[in-house]
């Protein structure tokens, strides 16, 4: 059988879908992992203990373990998983992106540096490093900008500014957010911060995959909530586009020039992309696929998850179809009203009672912290919903997100050395 390494975070939402894939395709598959080389020691095959932060380290270990293990494939699931993947798949000679351009794609200065120079249309940009002083850059930057880390996702840490004052204390929120998150150590971007033009518009998502440099979309999303700021937390995501068939050409041609731009050439793209009436503009090109729990909207023939897709893919196997199955999908991340400690989510039977509702995955445990954007990083959950239009998908989402209330404890912190106290619980009706 064919051996798959999984480069696995400690907190990701791709595992399980991965796992379920390669296990439709019996495939071996061994799960690097930070979690502790306690673990490998008892599963030496499946488990296979590395340090993401050393990248010669976890490379020359799994050079040494597949000298026992051939490994035919190897699959990075966020971004910085994904780089180390090309480092890995270089060293073992399998086919794969060069590291240059995986890096580009999870470096948000490095990105947008790129896309200028070849033509691609991204907003002016300016880059700082974290412990400059604000209040000296004036006249570097327009408003309304927007202010952003180079290494993070899923909106943690982007921020817009409309004037001086607000694009100041956006910088010292995210360079507080970096140094909390450890971050400022990282030698690909730690210590810098971008502000760049904030682009009005609608807003896109393009699932892609790449042979031999060739781009081929899965699937369009339309992002229906606007995504305006100050802070951009991602709600719903609704496939097919009901942009115009033009609008969508064109789109498709920009995210291909783009991550030709990068370099990139091979596996997974997603990419978030703005319209206006000035044209297509690239907000970013991971190389990696779609996160969260999104990826339960695709279904390809023979039932084929979009996990297994790239399973198939990176292992040269047989895919039989790359269209999408059924009518229209759609995803809600379920927004976090504000932060404290998370109770209960009340209402969920009936938000999965909602005609089209296939899935409500409520990612929280009642006990654990709910920390909203632009600090959080953990989403409160996931609905799924499939149904016959775009249209009957969102409103299926808005119905079933509507029938939930979250209670939940406001935490209130007297500053350090403060004791951090629950209060009653507060409930968020949607
Ligand atoms: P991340 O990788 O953390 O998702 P992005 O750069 O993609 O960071 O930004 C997250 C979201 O913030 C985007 O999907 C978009 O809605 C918004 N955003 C980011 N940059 C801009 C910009 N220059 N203009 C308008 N919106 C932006």
């Amino acid at each position: 059988m064919p051996r798959l390494l999984l480069l696995l975070p400690t907190t990701t939402y791709r595992a399980e879908a991965f796992l379920e894939a390669a296990q439709r395709l019996s495939l071996d598959v061994t799960v690097g992992t930070e979690r502790g080389p306690a673990l490998a020691e008892l599963q030496p095959s499946t488990v296979l203990a590395l340090d993401f932060r050393h990248v010669e380290d976890s490379v020359r270990k799994t050079v040494e373990f597949s000298r026992s293990h051939p490994i035919n494939a190897v699959i990075g699931v966020d971004d910085h998983t994904a780089v180390l993947a090309a480092h890995i798949s270089g060293a073992l000679g399998l086919p794969h992106n060069s590291v240059a351009s995986v890096s580009a794609a999870s470096n948000k200065y490095r990105m947008r540096t790129l896309l200028r120079q070849q033509g691609v249309p991204v907003p002016h940009f300016t880059v700082f490093l974290i412990d400059g002083d604000p209040e000296t850059f004036g006249g570097q930057v327009a408003y309304p900008c927007v202010v952003k880390p180079l290494i993070l996702s899923a909106s943690c840490g982007v921020i817009r500014a409309n004037d001086d004052q607000e694009f100041v204390d956006a910088f010292r929120r995210v360079a507080a957010l970096i140094m909390r998150l450890g971050l400022a150590e990282r030698e690909d971007g730690g210590r810098q911060i971008l502000a760049e033009d904030f682009v009005p518009g609608k807003e896109v998502a393009l699932e892609g995959l790449l042979t031999d440099g060739e781009l081929r979309v899965l699937a369009l999303f339309d992002k229906p909530d606007p995504l305006d700021g100050p802070f951009f937390e991602e709600t719903i995501y609704v496939t097919p586009s009901r942009l115009s068939a033009r609008v969508q050409q064109d789109i498709v041609a920009c995210a291909a020039k783009a991550a030709n731009a990068l370099g990139l050439r091979e596996g997974p793209v997603h990419g978030e992309l703005r319209v206006n009436d000035r044209g297509i503009w690239v907000i970013e090109v991971a190389a990696r696929s779609i996160g969260g729990r999104c990826s339960e909207t695709l279904r390809f023939a023979a039932d084929i998850s979009l996990e297994e897709l790239l399973l198939r893919h990176a292992l040269r196997m047989d895919i039989p179809s790359f269209e999408r199955q059924g009518h229209a999908a759609g995803v809600m991340m379920l927004p976090i009203p504000y932060g404290g400690i998370l109770s209960e989510v009340r209402g969920q039977a009936e938000a999965r009672a909602v005609e089209g509702i296939e899935e409500l995955t409520i990612m929280t445990q009642p006990g654990q912290e709910l920390v909203p954007l632009p600090e959080g990083t953990r989403y409160l959950g996931f609905l799924v919903a499939h149904g016959e239009s775009p249209e009957t998908v969102e409103a299926s989402l808005r119905e079933a997100h509507r029938r939930l209330d979250v209670v939940i404890s406001v935490v209130q912190t007297g500053g350090p050395g403060h004791e951090t106290q629950a209060s009653k619980p507060h409930v968020v009706t949607f």
